[in-house]
């Protein structure tokens, strides 16, 4: 999209923005809540799967992602649950190059890796820009205990996916007395392979709700342990990426620290989980349900009014500071009236 037609956009539809001035340009999607794995951090022992048929078709999921880049957004990530499990996803990216001419950048998408060695030529030809693969020990037994599955398809998958020359991050949740062990050697691994290690803070958004602060690897412990094997210099200036970036023996690596230093006070991000609940943050007590205002959006002839975009702007400009402030409030009302929310990755889309 050329600059005048960027300024046009802008005119007629401008992107949203909350109260604290942060301007939306990132959707992450969730097209499944159902996934292979049970991730210690994320999947509840029993978990309650959204009913096929209260998700949002991939027509509805496209009409929503076209009306949000006629709105500014320019990065659309698809995760799930595991969005590999939901059949028709490599269509839908092929589908959302159209969107490009809107000023769609990036597609990107999230993925725990098991079906990826069958899926990464077609993901290549679909034109997805980036990938990021959760791998969160290198160790197959500790693996295992951590996701209830075995490592090696998600390392064929890895590989595969380099192969086909797909430009892969590897994102590792650590948990104190779990995987913390793992931090040099995902490092080691990753920077052999060419690929950005990304460390990410365990967030109260597990299934099971046992996440305690004293279970979170902070960013400076995870600095800790790497100055003890290499020069670490932080790299200034993250915009509005989630991670903060460090240079590891000059080799990137991002630290996600939501819990200990969060970047909220950036966060350009929206959440469209998969039987279309809008949510304004990942910590949101309150998400709103979106998917008949797709569809009417969809049936409607007049974009430039939408009902969709009158419903939205309210919700996203009233979007909360961030992880703290939302925390804050709940515990003030926390005696009064119990945080009935419960809400967790997989769900939601991380
Ligand atoms: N199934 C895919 C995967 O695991 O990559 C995509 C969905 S998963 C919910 C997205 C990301 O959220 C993963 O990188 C995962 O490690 C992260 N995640 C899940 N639960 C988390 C938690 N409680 N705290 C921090 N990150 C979490
Ligand atoms: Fe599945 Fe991803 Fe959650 Fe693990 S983190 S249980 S792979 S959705």
């Amino acid at each position: 999209m050329n600059s005048k037609a960027y300024l046009e956009r802008e005119n007629l539809f401008p992107a949203f923005q909350d109260q604290f001035g942060r301007i939306k340009r990132k959707l992450r999607i969730s097209v499944t809540d159902r996934c292979n794995f049970k991730c210690v951090y994320c999947m509840p022992e029993h978990p309650e799967w959204m009913k096929k048929h209260d998700l949002l078709s991939f027509e509805e999921l496209y009409s929503f992602c076209e009306f949000m880049v006629k709105h500014g957004v320019e990065q659309i990530r698809i995760t799930g649950g595991e969005p590999l499990m939901r059949q028709g996803v490599v269509h839908f990216i092929k589908q959302l190059q159209a969107l490009r001419a809107y000023g769609l950048q990036r597609i990107s998408m999230t993925s725990n890796g098991h079906y990826l060695k069958q899926y990464t030529q077609a993901l290549k030809q679909a034109g997805l820009d980036d990938l990021n693969i959760s791998l969160d020990s290198l160790n197959p037994t500790q693996f295992e205990a951590l996701t209830q599955k075995s490592l090696e398809p998600v390392l064929d998958g890895i590989y595969a996916a380099k192969e086909a020359g797909l430009n892969i991050k590897i994102n590792t949740v650590l948990i104190k007395g779990l995987n913390e062990d793992q931090i040099i050697p995902l490092v080691k691994w990753a920077h052999a392979q060419q690929f950005e290690p990304r460390f990410i803070e365990f967030m109260p958004l597990d299934g099971e709700q046992n996440w305690s602060a004293d279970a979170v690897v902070t960013e400076q412990e995870i600095l800790d342990v790497l100055k003890t094997e290499y020069s670490v210099q932080v790299l200034q200036g993250h915009g509005a990426a989630p991670a903060r970036s460090y240079m590891v023996n000059g080799m990137p690596i991002g630290i996600i620290s939501t819990i200990s230093n969060s970047f909220c006070g950036t966060c350009d991000r929206l959440r469209l989980n998969a039987q279309g609940e809008f949510f304004n943050c990942l910590f949101s007590t309150q998400g709103i349900p979106l998917k008949a205002l797709i569809q009417a959006q969809m049936n409607s002839a007049n974009s430039q009014n939408s009902v969709l975009k009158e419903f939205l702007s309210p919700y996203i400009w009233h979007k909360e500071q961030g992880f703290h402030a939302i925390q804050e409030k709940q515990n003030s009302t926390l005696n009064s009236k119990p945080n009935k929310r419960k809400i967790s990755m997989y769900m939601i889309g991380g």
